[in-house]
């Protein structure tokens, strides 16, 4: 699906071949390069061709696509890194710890004791403020 690049946008200029990186996919809709940036060896990026900043204004075909990249690179990773995990984290905004906004998943090997820290500890919530939360939701589906 076809979207304007942003100029000042690193992700849009990767997938223009302005500027170089590790290309380890590439298909119709998503692009897959390594990070330069690692937390564990392997640490990879899913990436939309197209520059949508977030899950809010990508559209839902194109999301799938990224999703089915990252993992056709997750299986890579597991296969040939045999990490004790991945995680895929994709971030929505400066809040969520986004540095660029344009859509993507991290493909991320985890290493036993690795300090990256995106594991919380389970705290029992209050079953009413999940219940008014959730009626806002499902009312805004
Ligand atoms: P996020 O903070 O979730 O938006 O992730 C952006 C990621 O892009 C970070 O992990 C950066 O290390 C990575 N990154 C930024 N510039 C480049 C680049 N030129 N090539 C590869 N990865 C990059
Ligand atoms: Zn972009």
């Amino acid at each position: 699906m076809t979207q304007p690049a942003d100029g000042s946008c690193i992700f849009c200029k990767i997938v223009a071949g302005q500027i170089p990186c590790f290309k380890l996919h590439e298909d119709a809709n998503t692009i897959a390069f390594m990070d330069i940036n690692p937390v564990n060896p392997g640490h990879a990026l899913s990436v939309a061709k197209g520059h949508w900043p977030t899950v809010a204004e990508i559209p839902p075909e194109v999301l799938a696509d990224v999703a089915k990249t990252a993992q056709k690179v997750a299986k890579a990773v597991f296969k040939e890194l045999k990490p004790n995990g991945v995680n895929l984290l994709q971030a929505n905004g400066p809040g969520a710890g986004q540095s660029v906004p344009h859509l993507h998943f991290h493909i991320m090997p985890r290493v036993a004791g690795d300090d990256v820290s995106l594991n919380w500890e389970y705290k029992p919530g209050d079953m009413a403020a999940i219940k008014t939360i959730y009626e806002k939701l499902k009312a805004a589906l």
